[in-house]
């Protein structure tokens, strides 16, 4: 049996090397050729002096480079660090010389972009993908860099290199940084093939399927579940280098092949626009996936009206990779994640105690089974934290469990906001808000008050007519219990959000408390 995707990758490209597996822009690879152009990488890697179990940064767009890289470094038996491309110096040199990584790949607005690093780390080797298109095409590097395309044409496209084993590690995925710094995540091959495995089970991925991709690749949800899951099953993936809902739109209209998507909420939000904006109505596919962030039952219905199918929500994280998903055969249920995958386990318990919560209660959610990392990349103390005795690892995620074994998810534990002795969850406040016809996005959040210790803050994209601070709080006060209402709605053009989509409150949080003329609401 498989120890590693890898391994399973390669051997289905050795019994059908024609299949095909990748398309990107104008270039087609079969499996046969893909394997080839990843043992040719993980051969020259080798012949440079890598040697297990050194780090290899992935500074990359999606591209196929990304993905020879990926599974290259891997063969070679290297760990790959994931690097989110929005990321600029300061997030740049935390996750370089935290992973320690002794390699980056990396393209040419990335060379730029990584320049100023160069003296903080010295040691390490460059990879250059590509020349900037309208440059001088040797435009020098502050570094002598290796060519991507050289290099692979250095490695052998026929060697036969050690497959790694289950319990070696195979990525260092870094967290978003939603609440704070991001944090290594130690994920071993095993890990990955448990998830890989749960995942297609659960949404009966076979060869025959055919993906749509627009998630970076350098998260979990594009790579981990995407490019995964079609290595695993054997289908292939129309990879595309970043989202746009016109081409989204018009690939759905097309290409008659397609039959999975996948999305995070504000990507749906985009295409649902569009497509009331062109009257263009997407053809239906066999399944439409939504995760990352809290998809609100607006958006759930919104999508239903406009693609004809009801999306399938799910929940994970870097830590853990895919936790829970709604059925692909039972009900779908608008404001929940669903149930965990086969062969996992989930549960809620009490924030304080720590012991088991009953269903309807709300709590942390902690998950154990095969999917789970091995710990944070030197964070000893992180890594204590964040397990129990008996391997339940805590998420910081709040929710709970609904009689029929659906969980929910309320928000972050970090987020809840205690306002005068009353929890208040985000969540259900961003609910109420968003059904508001003047609210376009909407983010709640607590900041410190002398009376209550915390007060209910609503951030708010609007759409025109612009409503009226004191109606948005009504709003609530009509809807939701009075300590729920907001006591100060402030008005933005745009939600801090990251690569994800993501509302990143903690900018939020640090712009409000140093904004000096908020619109308030009276209590
Ligand atoms: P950091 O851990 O650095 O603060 P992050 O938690 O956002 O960042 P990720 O691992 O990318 O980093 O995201 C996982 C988190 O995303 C989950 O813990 C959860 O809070 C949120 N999430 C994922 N899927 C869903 C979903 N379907 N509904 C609500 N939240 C979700
Ligand atoms: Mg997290």
């Amino acid at each position: 049996m498989a120890t590693s995707l890898l391994e399973l990758f390669l051997t289905r490209a050795r019994q059908a090397p024609g299949r095909p597996v990748l398309d990107f822009e104008r270039q087609r690879f079969s499996a046969g050729q893909l394997a080839g152009q990843v043992t040719a990488f993980a051969s020259a890697l080798q012949r440079r002096g890598l040697t297990s179990g050194e780090r290899v940064a992935l500074f990359l767009e999606n591209s196929p480079a990304f993905v020879i890289a990926y599974l290259g470094t891997q063969y070679a038996g290297g760990v790959v660090v994931l690097v989110n491309t929005q990321y600029r110096q300061v997030e740049l040199g935390h996750i370089l010389s935290d992973a320690g990584a002794r390699v980056c790949v990396t393209g040419a607005a990335g060379a730029a972009e990584l320049a100023p690093l160069k003296a903080q780390l010295p040691a390490l080797e460059w990879l250059v993908t590509e020349t900037p298109p309208d440059g001088p095409p040797d435009a020098p590097l502050p570094w002598p860099a290796v060519d991507f395309d050289a290099l692979l044409a250095e490695g052998d496209a026929h060697a036969s290199l050690p497959l790694p084993r289950g319990e070696q590690l195979a990525v260092l995925g870094y967290t978003s940084g939603t609440t704070g710094r991001s944090k290594g995540a130690m994920l071993l091959h095993r890990n990955l093939l448990a998830n890989v495995r749960a995942v297609t089970e659960a949404w009966r991925w076979t060869e025959n399927d055919r993906l749509l991709l627009t998630l970076p690749l350098f998260h979990t949800h594009g790579l981990m579940v995407g490019l995964h899951g079609t290595l695993y099953s054997g289908g292939s993936v129309d990879l595309r280098r970043r989202f746009a809902a016109p081409e989204v739109l018009s690939a759905l209209q097309e290409d008659a092949s397609l039959t999975l998507f996948f999305g995070v909420p504000t990507m749906y939000g985009r295409l649902v626009e569009e497509a009331r904006r062109t009257g263009l109505r997407p053809r239906p596919l066999r399944l439409l996936v939504s995760g990352s962030a809290p998809l609100s039952p607006q958006l759930f219905r919104d999508v239903e009206e406009t693609f004809g199918q009801r999306i399938l929500e799910r929940y994970g994280m870097t830590e853990t990779l895919m936790n829970t998903t709604n059925p692909y055969e039972g009900e779908r249920r608008p404001g929940t994640v669903g149930m965990p995958y086969p062969g996992q386990e989930a549960r809620v318990v009490d924030v304080r105690t720590r012991q088991p919560l009953p269903d309807g209660e709300t709590g942390e959610i902690e998950v154990r089974g095969p999917h789970v990392f091995a710990g944070y990349w030197q964070r000893p103390d992180a890594t204590a934290e964040s397990f129990d005795a008996e391997g339940w690892f805590r998420t910081g995620d709040l929710g709970l469990r609904d009689g029929d074994g659906y969980f929910h998810i309320t928000g972050r534990a970090r987020e809840l906001i205690i306002s005068g002795g009353f929890n208040v969850y985000p969540r259900e406040v961003e609910e109420v808000l968003a059904t508001h016809p003047g609210v376009a996005e909407v983010a709640v959040l607590g900041l410190p008050d002398p009376d209550f210790g915390e007060q209910v803050v609503a951030v708010i994209v609007p759409r025109a007519p612009a409503p009226a601070a004191q109606a948005l709080a009504d709003f609530c006060k009509d809807r939701l219990a009075s300590f729920k209402k907001p006591r100060r709605v402030e008005f933005v053009d745009a939600l801090p959000r990251n690569a994800l989509g993501k509302v990143q409150k903690h900018l939020l949080r640090e712009r409000l408390q140093t904004n000096v003329a908020p619109v308030s609401v009276q209590k």
